[in-house]
């Protein structure tokens, strides 16, 4: 198969690691792989110049004995720089002038998971729009022999892909009729194999949790968010802030959501009030009294009023100003939102993206529908585009009607519950929502070491209580603060600024309750525990299960007690996220970039970086996954001799191949405890020794700064997520044993559960089940769900074809 791949629309963090995805596995799967410059404008403008010298010809061949042949013709030919004509800093000789489809090898997308945008070009195709300019488009893929294509872009993308796959088999006759292509040409192209793949920054298309792009973005949005705090606490400003967002108002939502805001205006769910300025005014008004001193009001670019008039964040400005005498400044964030380097899920799930792409081109069969490849929370699927393309239309077709109920009904279940989560977790009520017989008291506690999103979900937590009217508890320093009493009840305003902060705010302790059992139980008593929420990572989870063991003797345990995990390790068997690891995985890729970067200047460097992650393989796996490193060494399997044997082969081998002068830094990924007798410090010196010439070695040890400073976004935004549901877990729990009396109540084994993510879905756990699921010995999980990935860093790097 000949396979191209294209960016178009605006342009998306992500869009280069699909590229990068696309080319390599398209390789290693015995596939030709092009690269469309400038997306459907290079598809129409084609390869102007039928005399130019193909980029296989401007560009080295190696002449390296690997074992498989195919391999070695597509590994190189070309080198990064070549594709960046166009932009002006190709070296002279090496023009792409006039070629806009040009075949790329192996090495042409080293390092490109560290850039922003996309490298190959995008463009807004006017011509491919109209018949004429796809039936130039069909020429030039028919021209090149090209047979399968990936599009890489927005709804208005796709639309184009599917309405160009649709017309397919009438331009192909078209073009035959006016003697244009072959009889051979028609038979071979008759069908056009076509893949979707959603980078945009807005997150707009449905039937995909997340599209490439719209994590980075939201990155930058509460980055900004996260700075303008100081100076409007500072000033006691308001701010508004303009996001981007036409049709879509997700990122808006998250940011507010995430970051913490006052009020947010999004497309899809206009302000209910008529007029809106009322609500908005009395909403921050009631904060500002509660002794706010910051207001952060969120406008999305396409936000509007019930009857589809625009609302501006400069007239949101002139409101809070005129109406309720606020210092208040506009911030419009623009293309900065689309910028900088792309954080680890747009990097990790690009990549899983585009191989699964190049899958589903070569199942393509003439009567299989083409797919668009999306997310459904932690899982790559596919979906067919047309129902995409149609259901994405329909979300717009619904807000121009202003049907907005059936907009919000058509965005996923997540967006839904996500504004839910922003309306409990951000707006104070009058008065509390349930009646005082519903009310309860809700023990909150932190244990093990501090995670991201630890405190961001202690913030929901206590802003659901307080909406409901429960109280919520702050139990300090876990089950060791209990026994002496640091137990303090928490106010909507001191957990404000909550989502921002890193570490915990309660403060940890990895003590567990059997260290005394009946204090911990008379205490539950003494504060009227009536529901426990834990935070934390497996020590949460060994004293869940020994408080709900301990209900047998102590009847203050039979109350509705919940796990939230939250760990960088991500061990807590069962979930396939806990929070923390995103930032974790964050910090990891910010050090490793510059790691990368310093290793450019000194070119033939090994980079051996230790990670934390106890005897769970996770950071340093999906790690690797999203540095594009050579080599990782995980817990579950371990390190012997034979092991590192092959890993300097592979090591010299590569460096081997290397055009002179232009090796580069390499990063070799150790988990901390792969191995007590190989450590870093070994591993290091071995490949410093057996490098050479070669390469040289250097050890880095990540230690505590993994755990991150500013908890990442999905962090927060899974912490608000995951108390929210929480709750009511709770409130359910607690409703089958209101009324009873304290020592006839029986609580279920269910109602002492662990919150898990699993196979796209949120699920609860019992933690009796959880036992039989984890290794308790090695506190980790059994059969853990990333386990494969370790192969894939491989194969990205060609380590089976290299050795
Ligand atoms: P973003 O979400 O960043 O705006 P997008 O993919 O939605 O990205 P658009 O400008 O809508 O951006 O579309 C990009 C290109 O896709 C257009 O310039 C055009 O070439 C092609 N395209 C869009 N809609 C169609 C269509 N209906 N028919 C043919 N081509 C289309």
């Amino acid at each position: 198969m000949k396979l191209a791949v294209l960016t178009s629309g605006g342009d998306s963090a992500g869009m280069n690691a699909v590229v990068r995805a696309v080319v390599r596995a398209g390789i290693l799967k015995g596939c030709e792989t092009w690269i469309v410059r400038e997306g459907y404008e290079g598809l129409v403008r084609g390869n102007v110049d039928a005399d130019a010298p193909s980029a296989h010809n401007l560009a080295t061949t190696l002449d390296v004995k690997v074992r498989d042949p195919s391999f070695i013709n597509n590994l190189r030919f070309g080198d990064g720089s070549l594709l960046r004509d166009g932009t002006g800093d190709h070296p002279a000789g090496r023009t792409l002038k006039g070629r806009y489809i040009v075949r790329v090898g192996w090495d042409d997308v080293r390092g490109w998971f560290a850039e922003g945008g996309t490298l190959i070009g995008t463009a807004r195709s006017q011509t491919f729009r109209t018949p004429e300019g796809r039936l130039t488009a069909a020429y030039n893929l028919i021209k090149e022999g090209i047979d399968a294509l990936v599009v890489c872009g927005g709804d208005g993308s796709l639309t184009g892909a599917d309405i160009f796959r649709a017309e397919w088999p009438t331009l192909v006759e078209t073009l035959r009729s006016q003697d244009r292509i072959t009889d051979e040409q028609v038979a071979r192209h008759g069908h056009l194999k076509i893949v979707g793949l959603v980078g945009s920054i807005d997150n707009d298309m449905s039937l995909t949790d997340l599209t490439i792009g719209a994590p980075t973005a939201l990155h930058r949005i509460c980055e900004a968010i996260d700075n303008i705090h100081s100076t409007a606490i500072s000033h006691s400003r308001a701010f508004v802030l303009e996001v981007m967002g036409r049709h879509c108002g997700w990122l808006s939502l998250m940011g507010g959501v995430s970051a913490g805001a006052d009020f947010i205006f999004i497309p899809e769910r206009p302000p209910k009030a008529n007029p809106w300025e009322d609500e908005m005014c009395e909403t921050i008004h009631r904060h500002r009294e509660n002794g706010k001193r910051k207001t952060i009001v969120i406008v999305a670019e396409g936000a509007h009023d019930a009857n589809l008039k625009p609302i501006r964040a400069d007239y949101v400005k002139d409101v809070l100003t005129e109406r309720l005498g606020l210092d208040t400044r506009v911030t419009t964030l623009g293309h900065i939102q689309r910028g900088g380097r792309p954080c680890a899920w747009d990097r990790i799930w690009p990549t899983l993206q585009g191989l699964d792409a190049v899958d589903a081109l070569l199942e393509a069969t003439p009567d299989t529908p083409s797919y668009m490849i999306g997310m459904r929370e932690n899982r790559v699927y596919r979906v067919p585009l047309v129902e995409a393309v149609k259901m994405t239309k329909a979300v717009a077709e619904a807000i121009e009607n202003q049907d907005f109920d059936k907009a919000m009904s058509l965005r996923d279940p997540e967006f839904r519950e996500s504004l839910e989560g922003f309306f409990a977790t951000s707006t104070l009520e009058k008065n509390p929502l349930l009646p005082p017989e519903k009310r309860i008291r809700v023990g909150i506690m932190h244990m093990g070491a501090p995670a991201g999103g630890m405190n961001a979900a202690t913030r929901a937590a206590v802003r659901y209580c307080i909406r409901q009217g429960h109280k919520p508890l702050a139990i300090s320093n876990g089950f060791r603060g209990l026994l002496d009493d640091s137990v303090h009840e928490l106010s909507w305003l001191g957990v404000d600024n909550w989502t921002v902060r890193g570490g915990s705010e309660l403060g940890t302790n990895r003590t567990l309750p059997d260290r005394d059992l009946g204090a911990v139980a008379s205490k539950f008593q003494e504060h009227h525990i009536q529901a426990l929420l834990m935070i934390g990572g497996f020590e949460t989870f060994s004293s869940l299960l020994i408080l709900e063991a301990g209900r047998k003797y102590y009847p203050a345990f039979h109350i509705p007690m919940v796990h939230i995990p939250a760990t960088i390790s991500n061990n807590v068997p069962m979930t396939e996220i806990s929070l923390g690891s995103d930032t974790s995985l964050n910090a990891l890729v910010d050090a490793c970039d510059s790691i990368k970067q310093s290793a450019s200047a000194s070119r033939n460097r090994v980079f051996v970086v230790e990670t934390q992650g106890g005897m769970c393989g996770y950071i340093a796996t999906m790690g690797a996954l999203a540095v594009g490193a050579n080599i990782v060494y995980t817990p579950e399997i371990g390190i012997n001799l034979d092991i590192l044997r092959e890993d300097v082969k592979l090591l010299k081998i590569r460096y081997g191949l290397d055009e002179k002068g232009k090796s580069e830094g390499r990063v070799v990924i150790r988990s901390e405890k792969a191995s007590d007798i190989y450590t870093t410090e070994v591993i290091t010196k071995i490949f410093k020794e057996e490098g050479g010439s070669l390469f040289d070695a250097r050890l880095v040890s990540l230690g505590h700064t993994l755990q991150g400073g500013v908890p990442s976004p999905l962090d927060r935004a899974y912490g608000v997520r995951f108390a929210l549901k929480s709750m009511a877990f709770i409130e359910k729990h607690h409703e089958q044993l209101r009324g009873k009396k304290f020592r006839e109540r029986q609580a279920s084994p269910e109602s002492a559960a662990v919150i898990t993510l699993q196979s796209s879905a949120i699920k609860w756990v019992p933690v009796i089940e959880m036992v039989e699921h984890g290794d308790i010995k090695n506190r980790r999980g059994k059969d853990p769900w990333w386990i494969g990935y370790k192969e894939l860093v491989e194969s990205l790097v060609a380590r089976p074809q290299l050795l």
